[in-house]
């Protein structure tokens, strides 16, 4: 099922993200909470891709298993700012023989210590690169694409950033995932920018429940995202226990997706990282709401 069918529907829905093992053996345990997740039935779940391209392979079997035995629409990963073209058609043939239709087009992080290299000899530069190719591989693949509701954080402001992302929308991208992001005002303040630009298409906001309290350096310094001071209370006083903190963080995670529900939107994504523990909970929280 392509992914755009399901934001048609006007029925709240959560989906799921997981990442792929980095290695063979932690495959049989991935592969397992992977499972435990599309047993909960959500709308879609997605499966990341490591930047450098080592997961893979991985990451089209978990999303294969994933679609044949449990039903579940998937959404592959893919990046290519450290791939060559060549490799990315590998890649985009391997997704066709395995049956993906959803395909969401990252350009990834820039591998660490060429953050200020020359790029111009780089077969990618942006996820607009991929978008464009995937478009022409001639397979009927439904695209997605990142944003970021507190600009990616090399852009040198949010015009600038949504400019881009309008460029990549024009490419192919026919929904964006937002970034984690601990306010929601932020997403509405995003969401009224982007329409305004023109930009049309399905917006689905990202949320990362933290229920560990190491987790939120991490987070902080991967996404760059802005901690309100109630969530910054809640792990400071939460973060050294950690039963207090997954219930607390759960909670947090709740209260953003039911306050996103309450204003309009239909499709929320949750960081889940292939725990299905916290999944579960969330959709139990939200049991009546979701119907
Ligand atoms: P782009 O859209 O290329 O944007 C990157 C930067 O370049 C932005 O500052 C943008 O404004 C700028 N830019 C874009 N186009 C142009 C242009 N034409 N000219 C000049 N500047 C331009 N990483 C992984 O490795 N694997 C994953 O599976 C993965 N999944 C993700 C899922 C989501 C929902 C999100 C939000 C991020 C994910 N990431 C993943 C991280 C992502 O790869 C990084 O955030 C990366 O730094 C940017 O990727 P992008 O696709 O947004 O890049």
């Amino acid at each position: 099922m392509k992914l755009t069918e399901l934001f048609k529907n006007d029925k709240l829905s959560l989906s799921f993200e997981v990442f792929p093992p980095k290695t063979d053996t932690a495959f049989e345990s991935v592969k397992h909470a992977t499972e435990e997740i599309a047993k909960l039935r959500p709308s879609f779940m997605s499966v990341t891709y490591g930047a450098g391209g080592g997961t893979s392979k991985y990451t089209l079997d978990i999303a294969k298993n994933i679609k044949a035995n449990y039903g579940v629409p998937t959404l592959a990963h893919l990046t290519c700012v450290s791939s060559t073209h060549e490799t990315v058609r590998e890649r985009i043939e391997d997704m066709k023989a395995a049956g993906i239709e959803n395909v969401m087009a990252l350009r990834g992080d820039i591998p660490a210590g060429l953050e200020n290299a020359d790029r111009s000899h780089w077969d990618y530069k942006h996820a607009l690169e991929l978008v464009r190719e995937l478009r022409e591989s001639g397979a009927d693949f439904c695209i997605g694409g990142a944003c970021y509701p507190e600009i990616h954080p090399e852009s040198a402001n949010q015009k600038e950033d949504i400019k881009y992302l309008k460029e990549k929308v024009e490419a192919g991208c026919e929904f964006l995932t937002t970034q984690m992001f601990f306010d929601n005002n932020l997403l509405y303040n995003f969401l009224y920018k982007i329409r305004e630009s023109g930009i049309t298409v399905p917006i689905i906001p990202g949320i990362m429940p933290i229920t560990n309290g190491n987790q939120v350096d991490r987070a902080i310094k991967l996404s760059g995202s802005f901690m309100p001071q109630r969530f910054k209370s809640l792990v400071d006083k939460f973060g050294t226990t950690p039963a207090a903190m997954k219930q607390a963080g759960i909670a947090y995670a709740t209260d953003q997706i039911i306050d996103l529900f309450a204003n309009g939107i239909r499709n929320v994504h949750v960081y889940s990282m292939n725990k299905p523990d916290v999944a579960e909970a969330i959709l139990r929280n939200l049991s009546d709401i979701l119907g």
